[in-house]
């Protein structure tokens, strides 16, 4: 496959590079030169590099620049938009190897690392000073703070603690041209002009590779309290909102539901049989964590949740629930959560992540049911999400006997008349997975022509040759 790429392009890299950071052919080619999401465009990478060094970094865009050679970055490859995938014999830029923790300064709460850090290493290296950063996400044991960065993650905290963007206060980042930009850094208050920081954030590798960055920390929780329920309906999960959120004294930070279809897929994806946590299902479970600002309050605020599930209960919005009374029965529920990515993915599931306003997350959702059940009768459809930020996870299964290629003509069909109702009900096509290869057809539906325009300026301005990430979230 690198036999495409100019000869003197390869001499090049091979020269700046040792023999093992360069691939050029077999499996490891295409292992690194895709991420979680199977579309139905090529996976087709040039070659694959690995550097060891932001210089290395450096001299590889100066190369891919004087040849125009695209690059597409790539991190942890877990992004679900197809966003870190080679299309068109592109160099794949792997940060695997730039991994170092820098430093961690627990007066300015503050740390700095190399872009290829993955997200839990981060998290740990928080730990080890008492400190804890806060963005988390099923995926944080493979994904890399870069690719978390360049696609804004958000995860289970957000509803308390925000997306990936508020946690970043500096950046490194080589240009296209091969030149380093420092961005940020130390400085709590920098009111000197636009934020170029923040155009990095979620910009999906088509403005500039990240190579480091510096992240706030915050003081961890003194101790959480974890619950699972099972409610009636669809409608009882923002009725169970509305109350916890308004007890006074309840700190809520995550507020996640599911349906019963993928309580069934964690269930059937598990080896060994698992231990239900609750005695009956519901049409939706949820999955609520509560902070604690003192380990002293923890007997306090368990009786307010007992009262308020009871409560709940009598009033039909929950038919059951239990609060985890130890830290590994709180992983084990988390895990009933959790599991859920992995257990749908052998189904190879046709995903949207969208964001529609709180209230309209229930009427949403019946009429994409209503519209499933007319298009795709065969087809199971799931929902999973955020649900305390709006944010819905849709999945719709390829049955085992519909060949992957019918499976995605046939669902990508229905995808307008989905994205249809997004629009319809005020949503977003993207919460916080991006918009890759996936969603760029649809991007006009959530921003406006203009927006479009101004953002397509961006990118020539810090990329006129179009090499970086080049056909992804805007249409060629
Ligand atoms: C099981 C599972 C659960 C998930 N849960 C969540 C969730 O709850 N919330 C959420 O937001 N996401 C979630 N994701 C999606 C995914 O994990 C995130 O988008 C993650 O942030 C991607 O990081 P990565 O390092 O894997 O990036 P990759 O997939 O490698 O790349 C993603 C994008 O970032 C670019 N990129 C990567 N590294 C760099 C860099 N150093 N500089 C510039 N651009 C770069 C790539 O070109 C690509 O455009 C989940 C994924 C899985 C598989």
């Amino acid at each position: 496959m690198g036999s495409d790429l100019p000869s003197a392009f390869v001499d090049a890299l091979r020269s700046q590079l040792g023999p093992e950071d360069v691939i050029e052919s077999g499996d490891d080619l295409r292992y690194y030169a895709s991420d979680r999401c199977k579309g139905d465009w090529p996976v087709a990478p040039g070659i694959v590099v690995l550097p060891r060094s932001v210089e290395q970094v450096r001299a590889i865009a100066r190369l891919c620049t004087a040849h125009r050679v695209a690059i597409v970055p790539s991190g942890g490859r877990t992004g679900l938009t197809g966003a870190a995938t080679a299309i068109a014999g592109e160099l794949v830029l792997s940060l695997a190897r730039l991994d170092r923790i820098e430093s961690v300064d627990p007066v300015s709460r503050l740390l700095h690392c190399q872009a290829g850090a993955t997200v839990q290493a981060v998290q740990e290296a928080a730990a080890a000073h008492g400190l804890s950063y806060p963005v988390d996400f099923a995926a944080k044991g493979s994904a890399h703070i870069g690719g978390s960065i360049a696609t804004n993650a958000g995860g289970v905290k957000v509803l308390r603690h925000g997306l990936t963007r508020e946690w970043v206060s500096g950046l490194d980042v080589v240009l296209a041209d091969g030149e380093l930009l420092h961005i940020g850094g130390e400085l709590v208050k920098n009111n000197t002009g636009y934020d170029l920081r923040q155009l990095f954030i979620g910009s999906e590798g088509t403005l500039g590779i990240i190579v480091a960055a510096t992240l706030s920390l915050d003081r961890p929780p003194a101790g959480t309290l974890v619950a699972l329920a099972a409610l009636p309906s669809d409608d009882a999960v923002l009725g169970l909102f509305e109350r916890l959120r308004a007890s006074a004294g309840l700190v809520v930070s995550a507020f996640e539901c599911f349906d019963r279809g993928c309580y069934a897929r964690v269930v059937e994806h598990r080896s060994r049989a698992a231990t239900q946590p609750l005695e009956q299902l519901g049409a939706q479970q949820v999955l609520v964590e509560l902070e604690l600002r003192d380990e002293g309050e923890r007997e306090a605020v368990h009786e307010q949740l007992v009262a308020l599930f009871e409560q709940a209960v009598e009033d039909e919005l929950v038919l059951d629930a239990t609060i985890a009374h130890n830290e590994a029965r709180a992983r084990e529920l988390w895990a009933w959560r959790e599991d859920i990515s992995e257990s749908l993915h052998p189904h190879t599931p046709h995903k949207a992540d969208i964001a529609l306003p709180i209230r309209q997350v229930v009427p949403f959702m019946t009429r994409w049911r209503a519209a499933v059940a007319a298009a795709l009768p065969d087809i199971e459809a799931l929902a999973f999400g955020h649900v305390g930020d709006g944010n819905l996870h849709l999945n719709l299964l390829r049955p085992a006997a519909l060949a992957h290629a019918e499976f995605l003509a046939r669902v990508h069909e229905f995808d307008p008349t989905m994205y249809g109702l997004v629009r319809e009900h005020g949503g977003s096509v993207s919460a916080e997975h991006g918009i890759g290869l996936l969603k760029r057809d649809y991007l006009g539906h959530t921003r406006s022509a203009r927006e479009i325009a101004l953002m397509r300026a961006i990118k020539q301005a810090f990329d006129p040759l179009g090499l970086l990430n080049p056909g992804k979230i805007f249409t060629p």
